[in-house]
Protein backbone atom coordinates (compact mmCIF):
# COMPACT_ATOMS: atom_id res chain seq x y z
CA UNK A 1 0.00 0.00 0.00
CA UNK A 2 1.48 3.29 -0.80
CA UNK A 3 1.86 5.45 2.23
CA UNK A 4 0.23 8.78 1.27
CA UNK A 5 -2.82 7.81 -0.41
CA UNK A 6 -5.77 5.49 0.93
CA UNK A 7 -8.89 4.76 -1.44
CA UNK A 8 -12.03 4.66 0.27
CA UNK A 9 -14.66 3.80 -1.40
CA UNK A 10 -14.94 3.16 -5.49
CA UNK A 11 -17.01 3.36 -8.21
CA UNK A 12 -16.75 2.08 -11.41
CA UNK A 13 -13.00 3.61 -11.84
CA UNK A 14 -13.39 6.65 -9.54
CA UNK A 15 -12.65 6.40 -5.75
CA UNK A 16 -13.30 8.65 -2.69
CA UNK A 17 -9.69 8.91 -1.16
CA UNK A 18 -6.70 10.53 1.02
CA UNK A 19 -4.32 11.98 0.14
CA UNK A 20 -2.04 12.35 2.90
CA UNK A 21 0.89 15.47 1.98
CA UNK A 22 3.09 15.41 5.22
CA UNK A 23 4.96 18.40 4.86
CA UNK A 24 1.61 20.51 4.66
CA UNK A 25 0.33 18.32 7.75
CA UNK A 26 -2.82 18.02 5.99
CA UNK A 27 -4.69 15.63 4.44
CA UNK A 28 -6.35 16.26 1.58
CA UNK A 29 -9.63 14.25 0.17
CA UNK A 30 -9.78 12.93 -3.16
CA UNK A 31 -11.17 13.67 -6.04
CA UNK A 32 -9.62 17.51 -5.41
CA UNK A 33 -9.63 20.21 -7.28
CA UNK A 34 -6.12 22.19 -6.98
CA UNK A 35 -7.18 25.82 -8.16
CA UNK A 36 -4.42 27.34 -10.07
CA UNK A 37 -2.52 30.42 -8.50
CA UNK A 38 -0.77 32.55 -10.79
CA UNK A 39 1.92 34.73 -8.36
CA UNK A 40 1.82 37.52 -10.14
CA UNK A 41 -1.98 37.99 -10.73
CA UNK A 42 -4.37 36.58 -8.29
CA UNK A 43 -8.13 36.89 -9.47
CA UNK A 44 -9.12 35.05 -6.30
CA UNK A 45 -6.61 35.09 -3.51
CA UNK A 46 -5.25 31.93 -1.97
CA UNK A 47 -6.94 32.44 1.68
CA UNK A 48 -10.58 33.22 0.12
CA UNK A 49 -9.99 30.16 -1.88
CA UNK A 50 -9.35 28.05 1.45
CA UNK A 51 -12.24 29.79 3.86
CA UNK A 52 -15.08 30.32 1.23
CA UNK A 53 -14.49 27.90 -1.35
CA UNK A 54 -13.09 24.62 0.89
CA UNK A 55 -10.20 24.85 -1.08
CA UNK A 56 -7.47 22.26 0.69
CA UNK A 57 -5.11 22.19 -1.37
CA UNK A 58 -3.85 24.45 -4.64
CA UNK A 59 -1.07 24.38 -7.26
CA UNK A 60 1.19 27.29 -8.42
CA UNK A 61 4.35 27.42 -10.63
CA UNK A 62 7.59 27.15 -8.79
CA UNK A 63 9.20 28.11 -12.47
CA UNK A 64 7.58 31.65 -12.16
CA UNK A 65 8.56 32.15 -8.83
CA UNK A 66 11.91 31.16 -9.37
CA UNK A 67 12.87 33.45 -12.41
CA UNK A 68 10.87 36.90 -10.89
CA UNK A 69 13.67 38.93 -8.69
CA UNK A 70 10.99 39.82 -6.00
CA UNK A 71 9.28 36.84 -6.17
CA UNK A 72 12.28 34.43 -5.58
CA UNK A 73 13.61 36.40 -2.37
CA UNK A 74 9.98 36.52 -1.10
CA UNK A 75 9.31 32.68 -1.48
CA UNK A 76 13.20 32.17 -0.05
CA UNK A 77 12.41 34.54 2.95
CA UNK A 78 8.90 33.96 3.72
CA UNK A 79 8.15 30.35 2.63
CA UNK A 80 5.68 29.63 -0.01
CA UNK A 81 2.68 29.15 2.56
CA UNK A 82 3.19 32.72 4.44
CA UNK A 83 4.08 34.31 0.72
CA UNK A 84 0.65 33.24 -0.99
CA UNK A 85 -1.35 32.69 2.71
CA UNK A 86 -2.72 29.70 2.36
CA UNK A 87 -3.02 26.90 5.21
CA UNK A 88 -3.77 23.82 2.75
CA UNK A 89 -1.20 22.39 0.71
CA UNK A 90 0.69 23.64 -2.08
CA UNK A 91 2.12 21.66 -4.81
CA UNK A 92 4.36 23.33 -7.21
CA UNK A 93 4.66 22.94 -11.06
CA UNK A 94 7.96 23.06 -12.66
CA UNK A 95 8.49 24.78 -15.89
CA UNK A 96 7.40 22.23 -18.02
CA UNK A 97 4.66 23.78 -19.27
CA UNK A 98 7.06 26.73 -20.41
CA UNK A 99 9.31 24.29 -21.72
CA UNK A 100 6.00 23.04 -23.84
CA UNK A 101 5.53 26.59 -24.72
CA UNK A 102 8.55 28.06 -25.48
CA UNK A 103 10.75 25.46 -26.16
CA UNK A 104 13.45 25.75 -23.44
CA UNK A 105 14.04 26.54 -19.95
CA UNK A 106 17.14 27.62 -17.70
CA UNK A 107 16.69 25.31 -15.09
CA UNK A 108 17.54 21.78 -14.35
CA UNK A 109 15.05 19.29 -12.50
CA UNK A 110 17.88 19.18 -9.59
CA UNK A 111 17.72 22.88 -9.61
CA UNK A 112 14.10 23.20 -9.64
CA UNK A 113 13.44 20.50 -7.17
CA UNK A 114 15.80 21.98 -4.59
CA UNK A 115 14.72 25.21 -5.47
CA UNK A 116 11.12 23.68 -4.29
CA UNK A 117 12.22 22.12 -1.40
CA UNK A 118 13.52 25.54 -0.45
CA UNK A 119 10.16 27.69 -0.69
CA UNK A 120 8.30 24.89 1.11
CA UNK A 121 6.40 23.52 -1.58
CA UNK A 122 4.28 20.08 -0.40
CA UNK A 123 4.43 18.52 -3.58
CA UNK A 124 7.23 19.74 -6.19
CA UNK A 125 7.57 18.56 -9.78
CA UNK A 126 10.18 17.65 -11.93
CA UNK A 127 10.78 18.90 -15.36
CA UNK A 128 9.40 16.34 -17.54
CA UNK A 129 8.66 16.79 -21.33
CA UNK A 130 5.21 17.19 -22.38
CA UNK A 131 4.95 15.43 -25.72
CA UNK A 132 1.63 16.88 -27.50
CA UNK A 133 -0.48 14.34 -29.18
CA UNK A 134 -0.53 12.62 -32.70
CA UNK A 135 3.69 13.68 -32.64
CA UNK A 136 5.46 10.50 -34.54
CA UNK A 137 6.29 7.58 -32.76
CA UNK A 138 10.26 8.48 -32.79
CA UNK A 139 9.79 11.35 -31.06
CA UNK A 140 7.09 10.29 -28.54
CA UNK A 141 9.69 7.67 -27.35
CA UNK A 142 12.73 9.75 -27.48
CA UNK A 143 10.72 12.54 -25.19
CA UNK A 144 9.53 10.02 -23.12
CA UNK A 145 13.40 8.51 -22.14
CA UNK A 146 13.93 12.16 -21.46
CA UNK A 147 11.47 12.58 -18.82
CA UNK A 148 12.28 9.04 -17.64
CA UNK A 149 15.72 10.00 -17.07
CA UNK A 150 14.40 12.89 -15.38
CA UNK A 151 11.76 10.81 -12.93
CA UNK A 152 15.25 8.69 -11.90
CA UNK A 153 16.98 11.84 -11.30
CA UNK A 154 14.06 13.06 -8.90
CA UNK A 155 13.67 9.78 -7.59
CA UNK A 156 17.27 9.84 -6.58
CA UNK A 157 17.20 13.54 -4.97
CA UNK A 158 17.21 14.49 -1.34
CA UNK A 159 13.55 15.83 -1.27
CA UNK A 160 12.89 15.32 2.45
CA UNK A 161 9.00 15.01 3.80
CA UNK A 162 7.97 16.94 0.11
CA UNK A 163 6.10 14.63 -2.05
CA UNK A 164 6.97 14.65 -5.62
CA UNK A 165 5.28 13.94 -8.55
CA UNK A 166 5.86 11.68 -11.40
CA UNK A 167 4.47 12.86 -14.79
CA UNK A 168 3.38 10.32 -17.36
CA UNK A 169 3.97 11.34 -20.44
CA UNK A 170 3.34 8.92 -24.06
CA UNK A 171 1.82 11.38 -26.29
CA UNK A 172 -1.51 9.15 -28.29
CA UNK A 173 0.21 6.09 -27.77
CA UNK A 174 -1.33 3.85 -25.68
CA UNK A 175 1.49 1.13 -25.23
CA UNK A 176 3.94 4.35 -24.44
CA UNK A 177 1.70 5.96 -22.03
CA UNK A 178 1.16 2.31 -20.10
CA UNK A 179 5.08 1.86 -20.28
CA UNK A 180 5.46 5.45 -18.95
CA UNK A 181 2.93 4.54 -16.03
CA UNK A 182 5.28 1.56 -15.32
CA UNK A 183 8.05 3.35 -15.23
CA UNK A 184 6.46 6.40 -12.95
CA UNK A 185 5.01 3.71 -10.48
CA UNK A 186 8.37 1.54 -10.29
CA UNK A 187 10.03 4.96 -8.77
CA UNK A 188 9.70 6.02 -5.03
CA UNK A 189 7.59 9.41 -6.35
CA UNK A 190 3.95 9.85 -4.90
CA UNK A 191 2.23 11.40 -7.23
CA UNK A 192 1.19 11.09 -11.25
CA UNK A 193 0.85 13.35 -13.32
CA UNK A 194 -0.86 12.20 -16.90
CA UNK A 195 0.56 15.23 -19.08
CA UNK A 196 0.09 16.99 -21.99
CA UNK A 197 -3.76 16.21 -22.11
CA UNK A 198 -4.61 20.07 -22.53
CA UNK A 199 -4.09 20.09 -26.66
CA UNK A 200 -6.41 17.20 -26.61
CA UNK A 201 -9.32 18.73 -24.40
CA UNK A 202 -8.69 22.55 -26.17
CA UNK A 203 -9.69 20.14 -29.30
CA UNK A 204 -12.66 18.20 -27.49
CA UNK A 205 -11.01 14.97 -28.04
CA UNK A 206 -12.75 13.07 -24.51
CA UNK A 207 -12.53 9.84 -26.22
CA UNK A 208 -8.66 10.31 -26.83
CA UNK A 209 -8.34 11.60 -23.65
CA UNK A 210 -9.48 8.43 -21.69
CA UNK A 211 -7.68 6.20 -23.92
CA UNK A 212 -4.72 8.23 -22.73
CA UNK A 213 -5.58 7.75 -19.02
CA UNK A 214 -7.37 4.49 -19.58
CA UNK A 215 -3.56 2.92 -20.50
CA UNK A 216 -1.35 5.50 -17.93
CA UNK A 217 -3.78 3.00 -15.67
CA UNK A 218 -2.73 0.22 -16.34
CA UNK A 219 1.00 0.72 -16.05
CA UNK A 220 0.19 2.94 -12.64
CA UNK A 221 -0.79 0.81 -9.43
CA UNK A 222 -4.61 0.86 -8.53
CA UNK A 223 -3.76 3.34 -5.58
CA UNK A 224 -1.46 5.60 -7.22
CA UNK A 225 -3.04 9.02 -6.65
CA UNK A 226 -3.63 10.66 -10.81
CA UNK A 227 -3.68 13.75 -11.39
CA UNK A 228 -5.02 15.30 -14.62
CA UNK A 229 -2.73 17.64 -15.67
CA UNK A 230 -4.14 20.83 -17.03
CA UNK A 231 -8.06 19.71 -16.61
CA UNK A 232 -10.29 22.36 -15.16
CA UNK A 233 -13.48 22.48 -16.62
CA UNK A 234 -16.34 20.88 -14.40
CA UNK A 235 -18.05 19.74 -17.65
CA UNK A 236 -15.02 16.41 -17.93
CA UNK A 237 -14.73 15.74 -14.29
CA UNK A 238 -17.15 13.17 -13.61
CA UNK A 239 -16.10 11.37 -16.93
CA UNK A 240 -12.55 11.28 -15.92
CA UNK A 241 -13.23 10.18 -12.28
CA UNK A 242 -14.98 7.54 -13.95
CA UNK A 243 -11.81 6.54 -15.76
CA UNK A 244 -9.59 6.72 -12.00
CA UNK A 245 -8.40 10.34 -12.07
CA UNK A 246 -8.41 11.86 -8.30
CA UNK A 247 -6.62 15.08 -8.76
CA UNK A 248 -7.87 18.01 -11.11
CA UNK A 249 -6.48 21.67 -11.63
CA UNK A 250 -8.20 24.74 -12.83
CA UNK A 251 -6.72 27.66 -14.14
CA UNK A 252 -9.67 27.66 -16.53
CA UNK A 253 -11.98 29.56 -13.41
CA UNK A 254 -9.91 32.83 -14.09
CA UNK A 255 -8.99 32.24 -17.34
CA UNK A 256 -12.48 32.10 -18.49
CA UNK A 257 -13.76 34.84 -16.42
CA UNK A 258 -11.08 36.81 -17.91
CA UNK A 259 -12.84 36.25 -20.95
CA UNK A 260 -16.37 37.05 -19.67
CA UNK A 261 -16.83 32.94 -20.05
CA UNK A 262 -19.27 31.51 -17.70
CA UNK A 263 -19.00 28.09 -16.67
CA UNK A 264 -21.47 25.09 -15.81
CA UNK A 265 -21.35 21.55 -16.11
CA UNK A 266 -22.59 21.48 -19.46
CA UNK A 267 -20.12 23.63 -21.12
CA UNK A 268 -19.02 27.24 -21.33
CA UNK A 269 -21.51 30.72 -22.16
CA UNK A 270 -20.38 34.01 -23.33
CA UNK A 271 -21.84 36.16 -21.00
CA UNK A 272 -23.21 38.55 -23.10
CA UNK A 273 -25.32 35.51 -24.36
CA UNK A 274 -27.13 34.90 -21.02
CA UNK A 275 -30.27 35.65 -20.10
CA UNK A 276 -30.85 33.36 -17.31
CA UNK A 277 -28.48 32.48 -14.62
CA UNK A 278 -28.49 28.59 -14.10
CA UNK A 279 -26.51 28.38 -10.63
CA UNK A 280 -27.37 29.36 -7.37
CA UNK A 281 -24.14 30.54 -5.97
CA UNK A 282 -23.13 33.62 -3.69
CA UNK A 283 -22.70 35.43 -6.81
CA UNK A 284 -25.55 34.25 -9.09
CA UNK A 285 -28.25 35.20 -6.24
CA UNK A 286 -26.71 38.80 -6.23
CA UNK A 287 -26.65 39.56 -9.43
CA UNK A 288 -28.56 39.40 -12.66
CA UNK A 289 -26.84 39.17 -15.90
CA UNK A 290 -27.35 42.79 -16.39
CA UNK A 291 -26.06 43.58 -13.66
CA UNK A 292 -22.94 41.36 -13.88
CA UNK A 293 -22.56 42.71 -17.43
CA UNK A 294 -22.32 46.11 -16.30
CA UNK A 295 -19.56 45.69 -13.77
CA UNK A 296 -16.59 47.55 -14.01
CA UNK A 297 -13.79 45.03 -15.15
CA UNK A 298 -12.08 44.01 -12.20
CA UNK A 299 -15.12 43.40 -10.00
CA UNK A 300 -17.07 41.57 -13.18
CA UNK A 301 -13.84 38.89 -13.82
CA UNK A 302 -13.43 38.58 -9.81
CA UNK A 303 -17.62 37.65 -9.51
CA UNK A 304 -17.23 35.71 -12.76
CA UNK A 305 -14.02 33.62 -11.30
CA UNK A 306 -15.86 33.40 -8.01
CA UNK A 307 -19.13 31.40 -9.62
CA UNK A 308 -16.65 29.26 -11.80
CA UNK A 309 -15.02 28.27 -9.12
CA UNK A 310 -18.15 27.63 -7.20
CA UNK A 311 -19.68 25.77 -9.66
CA UNK A 312 -16.70 23.66 -9.92
CA UNK A 313 -15.99 22.89 -6.63
CA UNK A 314 -19.98 22.21 -6.56
CA UNK A 315 -19.42 19.68 -9.37
CA UNK A 316 -16.45 17.62 -7.66
CA UNK A 317 -18.53 17.51 -4.33
CA UNK A 318 -21.48 15.83 -6.44
CA UNK A 319 -19.16 13.36 -7.45
CA UNK A 320 -18.08 12.77 -4.29
CA UNK A 321 -21.74 11.73 -3.11
CA UNK A 322 -22.42 9.96 -6.48
CA UNK A 323 -19.08 7.61 -5.72
CA UNK A 324 -20.51 7.51 -2.07
CA UNK A 325 -24.15 6.57 -3.35
CA UNK A 326 -23.22 4.19 -6.27
CA UNK A 327 -24.33 6.26 -9.24
CA UNK A 328 -20.98 7.87 -11.04
CA UNK A 329 -22.22 6.49 -13.81
CA UNK A 330 -25.57 7.80 -14.34
CA UNK A 331 -23.55 10.97 -13.34
CA UNK A 332 -21.35 10.85 -16.26
CA UNK A 333 -24.49 9.47 -18.76
CA UNK A 334 -26.02 12.64 -17.34
CA UNK A 335 -22.32 14.82 -18.48
CA UNK A 336 -22.29 12.96 -21.44
CA UNK A 337 -25.34 14.41 -22.81
CA UNK A 338 -24.08 17.87 -22.77
CA UNK A 339 -21.56 17.64 -26.00
CA UNK A 340 -21.21 15.34 -28.75
CA UNK A 341 -17.79 15.06 -28.08
CA UNK A 342 -18.44 14.28 -24.48
CA UNK A 343 -20.62 11.31 -25.42
CA UNK A 344 -17.81 10.09 -27.50
CA UNK A 345 -16.14 10.42 -24.28
CA UNK A 346 -18.12 8.14 -22.10
CA UNK A 347 -18.64 5.65 -25.32
CA UNK A 348 -14.74 5.48 -24.69
CA UNK A 349 -14.79 5.18 -21.07
CA UNK A 350 -17.34 1.93 -21.94
CA UNK A 351 -14.69 0.61 -24.38
CA UNK A 352 -12.95 0.14 -21.26
CA UNK A 353 -15.43 -1.27 -19.46
CA UNK A 354 -12.97 -4.75 -18.34
CA UNK A 355 -10.44 -2.30 -17.20
CA UNK A 356 -13.13 -0.73 -14.81
CA UNK A 357 -14.76 -3.41 -13.80
CA UNK A 358 -11.78 -4.43 -11.74
CA UNK A 359 -12.62 -1.65 -9.63
CA UNK A 360 -15.91 -1.72 -9.52
CA UNK A 361 -17.91 -2.37 -5.86
CA UNK A 362 -20.12 -5.99 -6.42
CA UNK A 363 -22.85 -4.50 -4.98
CA UNK A 364 -24.11 -0.58 -4.90
CA UNK A 365 -27.47 1.02 -4.28
CA UNK A 366 -29.24 0.90 -7.81
CA UNK A 367 -28.72 0.53 -11.39
CA UNK A 368 -30.45 2.93 -13.58
CA UNK A 369 -30.82 1.88 -17.29
CA UNK A 370 -30.75 5.47 -18.58
CA UNK A 371 -29.60 5.23 -22.18
CA UNK A 372 -28.88 2.46 -24.47
CA UNK A 373 -24.36 2.80 -23.38
CA UNK A 374 -25.54 1.67 -19.93
CA UNK A 375 -25.65 -1.76 -21.60
CA UNK A 376 -22.02 -1.57 -22.43
CA UNK A 377 -21.44 -1.31 -18.42
CA UNK A 378 -19.30 -3.07 -16.28
CA UNK A 379 -21.81 -4.51 -14.63
CA UNK A 380 -23.20 -6.06 -17.79
CA UNK A 381 -19.84 -7.19 -18.14
CA UNK A 382 -19.60 -8.64 -14.54
CA UNK A 383 -22.76 -10.56 -14.76
CA UNK A 384 -21.49 -12.40 -18.38
CA UNK A 385 -18.33 -13.40 -16.82
CA UNK A 386 -20.54 -14.18 -13.29
CA UNK A 387 -22.92 -16.96 -16.05
CA UNK A 388 -19.41 -19.03 -17.04
CA UNK A 389 -19.45 -19.89 -13.46
CA UNK A 390 -23.16 -20.97 -12.35
CA UNK A 391 -24.52 -24.24 -12.43
CA UNK A 392 -27.00 -25.04 -15.28
CA UNK A 393 -29.19 -28.11 -15.10
CA UNK A 394 -29.76 -30.71 -18.35
CA UNK A 395 -32.74 -28.58 -19.57
CA UNK A 396 -33.43 -25.14 -18.93
CA UNK A 397 -36.02 -22.39 -20.36
CA UNK A 398 -34.78 -19.01 -20.12
CA UNK A 399 -37.82 -16.59 -20.12
CA UNK A 400 -38.37 -12.52 -20.16
CA UNK A 401 -41.75 -13.18 -18.36
CA UNK A 402 -41.98 -13.49 -15.18
CA UNK A 403 -44.60 -16.59 -15.90
CA UNK A 404 -42.62 -19.52 -17.78
CA UNK A 405 -44.76 -21.55 -20.46
CA UNK A 406 -45.10 -24.80 -19.32
CA UNK A 407 -42.76 -27.57 -20.68
CA UNK A 408 -41.14 -29.68 -18.18
CA UNK A 409 -38.17 -28.19 -17.92
CA UNK A 410 -35.33 -28.97 -15.10
CA UNK A 411 -35.55 -25.47 -14.31
CA UNK A 412 -36.42 -21.40 -15.42
CA UNK A 413 -34.51 -18.69 -15.29
CA UNK A 414 -35.19 -15.08 -16.20
CA UNK A 415 -34.17 -13.39 -18.81
CA UNK A 416 -33.97 -9.86 -17.79
CA UNK A 417 -32.08 -7.04 -20.40
CA UNK A 418 -29.34 -6.16 -20.69
CA UNK A 419 -28.04 -8.42 -18.61
CA UNK A 420 -29.85 -11.62 -19.51
CA UNK A 421 -30.65 -15.15 -18.12
CA UNK A 422 -29.98 -15.52 -14.52
CA UNK A 423 -31.45 -17.96 -12.27
CA UNK A 424 -34.22 -17.06 -9.78
CA UNK A 425 -31.92 -16.81 -6.15
CA UNK A 426 -30.07 -13.94 -7.69
CA UNK A 427 -33.22 -11.63 -8.61
CA UNK A 428 -32.61 -9.76 -5.50
CA UNK A 429 -28.89 -8.78 -6.08
CA UNK A 430 -27.23 -5.99 -7.48
CA UNK A 431 -27.20 -5.18 -10.71
CA UNK A 432 -30.19 -7.45 -11.07
CA UNK A 433 -32.05 -4.94 -8.93
CA UNK A 434 -31.59 -2.22 -12.16
CA UNK A 435 -34.29 -0.40 -12.98
CA UNK A 436 -35.38 -0.61 -16.44
CA UNK A 437 -37.26 1.15 -18.78
CA UNK A 438 -40.03 -0.84 -20.05
CA UNK A 439 -40.01 0.24 -23.35
CA UNK A 440 -36.82 -1.99 -24.18
CA UNK A 441 -34.08 -0.46 -26.72
CA UNK A 442 -32.03 -2.68 -28.99
CA UNK A 443 -28.57 -2.40 -26.77
CA UNK A 444 -30.41 -3.70 -24.31
CA UNK A 445 -31.79 -6.92 -25.94
CA UNK A 446 -28.72 -7.27 -27.84
CA UNK A 447 -26.53 -7.11 -24.55
CA UNK A 448 -29.13 -9.91 -22.98
CA UNK A 449 -28.89 -12.19 -25.99
CA UNK A 450 -25.05 -12.33 -25.59
CA UNK A 451 -25.74 -13.12 -21.90
CA UNK A 452 -27.14 -16.16 -23.23
CA UNK A 453 -24.71 -17.12 -25.65
CA UNK A 454 -22.07 -16.84 -23.24
CA UNK A 455 -24.55 -19.44 -21.02
CA UNK A 456 -24.77 -21.37 -24.01
CA UNK A 457 -21.05 -21.62 -24.88
CA UNK A 458 -19.99 -22.63 -21.41
CA UNK A 459 -22.20 -25.09 -20.96
CA UNK A 460 -22.38 -27.06 -25.05
CA UNK A 461 -24.17 -30.16 -23.05
CA UNK A 462 -27.48 -27.88 -21.52
CA UNK A 463 -30.72 -28.00 -23.93
CA UNK A 464 -31.53 -24.38 -23.70
CA UNK A 465 -34.42 -22.76 -25.01
CA UNK A 466 -34.87 -19.05 -25.06
CA UNK A 467 -38.62 -17.85 -24.38
CA UNK A 468 -38.68 -14.09 -25.40
CA UNK A 469 -40.77 -11.62 -26.90
CA UNK A 470 -40.53 -10.31 -30.57
CA UNK A 471 -36.65 -10.09 -30.72
CA UNK A 472 -35.62 -8.63 -33.59
CA UNK A 473 -33.85 -11.20 -36.16
CA UNK A 474 -30.39 -9.33 -35.59
CA UNK A 475 -30.32 -9.72 -32.16
CA UNK A 476 -31.87 -13.80 -32.11
CA UNK A 477 -28.52 -13.91 -34.70
CA UNK A 478 -26.13 -13.25 -31.56
CA UNK A 479 -27.63 -16.65 -30.38
CA UNK A 480 -25.96 -19.77 -30.88
CA UNK A 481 -28.51 -22.08 -33.28
CA UNK A 482 -28.16 -25.11 -30.82
CA UNK A 483 -30.42 -22.82 -28.02
CA UNK A 484 -34.12 -23.62 -29.38
CA UNK A 485 -36.12 -20.52 -29.18
CA UNK A 486 -40.30 -19.77 -28.71
CA UNK A 487 -41.79 -16.11 -29.33
CA UNK A 488 -44.41 -15.31 -26.41
CA UNK A 489 -46.04 -12.95 -28.60
CA UNK A 490 -46.43 -14.97 -31.53
CA UNK A 491 -45.66 -18.54 -29.84
CA UNK A 492 -44.00 -19.31 -32.82
CA UNK A 493 -40.70 -21.27 -32.33
ZN1 LIG B 1 -23.12 30.96 -9.82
Amino acid sequence: MRECFELRDTDAGGRIGDLTVPRAGVTVETPALLPVINPNLDTIGPRRLADEFGAEILITNSYIIHGDDDLRERALEEGLHDMLDFPGAIMTDSGSFQLSEYGSIDVTTEEILAFQREIGSDIATPVDIPTPPDVSRERAEADLETTQERLDIADAADTGEMLVSAPVQGSTYPDLRERAGRHAEGTGLDVFPVGAVVPLMNDYRYDDMIDVVAAAKRGLGADAPVHLFGAGHPMMFALAVAMGCDLFDSAAYALYARDDRYLTVRGTRALEDIEYLPCSCTVCTEYSPDELRALADPERESELAAHNLHVTFAEIRRIKQAIRAGNLLELVEQRARAHPTMLDGYRALLDHAAQLERSDPVSKGSFFYTSHESARRPEVLRHHRRLERLAVPDSLLLTVDRSAPDGGYDDVWRVQPPFGPFPRALSKSYPLTAEVPERTDRAALAAAADGVARLAETNPDAELTLAHRGWPAGVLERVPDGVSRIDLDTDET
